[in-house]
């Protein structure tokens, strides 16, 4: 499949890996808009949250516990951070492999 993300799973393309575990992958953004910005993604190909079915659960559950490991190790607990996941066109979403963004180490704004 022609999916950027497969490829940096797969190590076809290179990434600055932050955490793996069985279900889960996650990487710095090749070009962050805060002092961190990691994207967390299911190894299994997802297209967004739009993609996600009954037998992702587990996976799903694996991914949110994946978010809040890299953000204390990235040391975002205490002053907190952002996760989003765009979503199709509206969304400005890119690449359509469901990933979250893990956004902080900056007070952020929201004006969208
Ligand atoms: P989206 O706009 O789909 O929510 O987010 C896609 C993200 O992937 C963007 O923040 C973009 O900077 C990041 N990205 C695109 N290509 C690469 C790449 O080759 N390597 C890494 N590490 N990030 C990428
Ligand atoms: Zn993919």
């Amino acid at each position: 499949m022609d999916c950027l993300f497969c490829k940096i799973i797969q190590g076809e393309i290179p990434s600055k890996k932050v955490y793996e575990d069985d279900d889960v992958y996650a990487f710095h953004d090749i070009n962050p808009i805060a002092p961190v910005h990691i994207l967390v993604i299911p190894k299994k190909h997802i297209s967004s949250v739009m993609g996600v079915d009954e037998s992702d659960k587990e996976r799903i559950g694996s991914l949110h516990l994946a978010i809040q490991k890299v953000a204390k190790e990235a040391g975002l607990e205490e002053n907190g951070f952002r996760v989003v996941t765009n979503i199709g066109k509206h969304g400005q979403q890119t690449v359509f492999h469901l990933h979250y963004h893990i956004i902080g180490g900056r007070q952020l704004e929201w004006n969208m």
